[in-house]
């Protein structure tokens, strides 16, 4: 087996015994599982067996990154092949793309950024590197001709001021928040499971997820205020009103490491409520989170934990006058 057939495997593993402890414990309400051994794809929902492992399958379960690869992320969990392609690198491209371009706004060693430069009213294409002491003007070869370089370089001394007009942005603003959102859902998918994300209230995140063309999800879901490395990670945000999950994800290039907090919603407080209170308080927001516990509880194993995670869940967005009357 290699490394990825392995991981796969050990992903497969931890997840369907979990749903099987759920299903015993009759906290699977209205679905029935298919197979001995279970994985449901968190982003369409469809049930795969252990044979969906093996790469002559219909729809394979492949590794999902959290944050993309290219920005430092882990593979946490499986998703089917139909979604992996429908939401992979195409999404991922423009958050990544958007990330790199920021490095090279801010001039950050190792950062590079393609570019018109334009002296004495000769524009030719190039790119900007930055290192750690200098910056570099590098001239395109196959993208310009070779006499207007020639041109350029005579009109190029000490007392001529050179114009740099960076490529224009190829980041879709959408694209890139569906990928960040992909990447936010990813991870507290891997640390709450099934118990959780079955839930149906995370439907619109999965819309939005399966439909990257179009805005389903609350403009606004994220935060790029600055978060320290130690806060990395799932958070409840425990606020009346404001609850959430709030997931500080931190997202790596050569450059820098950034951390994005993005919102996803709890049982029973829509998400379009609390993006907007969040909206509202942007600068510099204080906010009770609770990391529940950290990475010290696994919720996909430690009944107790889960059972208070739930009962918990289960009086929020509710007033406490009618959560208290019994069922008629
Ligand atoms: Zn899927």
């Amino acid at each position: 087996m290699g490394r990825g057939s392995e991981r796969r495997k050990n992903i497969f593993d931890k997840f369907s015994t979990h749903l099987n402890d759920l299903r015993k414990e009759g906290k699977l309400v209205g679905i029935e599982l298919k197979y001995e051994n279970t994985y449901i794809c968190p982003i369409c929902l469809n049930q795969f067996s252990e044979a969906d492992l093996v790469a002559n399958s219909k729809n394979m379960l492949t590794l999902e990154d959290s944050p993309p690869d290219s920005l430092g992320g882990k593979k946490v969990a499986l998703t089917c092949r139909d979604c992996n392609s429908r939401c992979g690198h195409d999404l991922d491209f423009h958050l990544q793309e958007a990330i790199l371009e920021l490095d090279s706004k801010e001039h950050l060693p190792h950062s590079s950024q393609k570019a018109t430069i334009t002296v004495d009213g000769i524009p030719i294409q190039g790119e900007v590197k930055v290192t750690e002491t200098s910056m570099k003007i590098t001239l395109s070869e196959k993208n310009n001709n070779p006499k207007v370089v020639q041109e350029h370089l005579k009109k190029v001394a000490p007392d001529i001021v050179a114009t740099v007009e960076p490529r224009p942005s190829r980041v879709n603003p959408l694209k890139f928040d569906v990928s960040l959102l992909k990447s936010a859902y990813i991870l507290a998918f891997a640390k709450f499971g099934y118990n959780l994300f079955l839930n149906p209230c995370y439907d619109i995140v999965r819309e939005q997820l399966k439909n990257p063309e179009t805005r389903i999800y609350p403009e606004g879901f994220w935060t790029k205020q600055r978060f320290a490395e130690e806060h990395e990670g799932v958070y409840f945000i425990l606020d009346e009103g404001f609850q959430a999950i709030f997931i500080i994800l931190p997202v790596k290039t050569k450059s820098t490491t950034r951390r994005f907090g993005v919102a996803l919603p709890m049982p029973n407080v829509p998400i379009e409520e609390v993006v907007s209170k969040l909206k509202e308080q942007e600068a510099g927001f204080s906010l009770k989170l609770d990391n529940m516990g950290g990475g010290d509880i696994d919720y996909l194993t430690n009944k107790e934990a889960i059972n208070k995670m739930n009962e918990w869940i289960s009086k929020i967005g509710k007033d406490v006058t009618t959560a208290n009357e019994p069922d008629v």
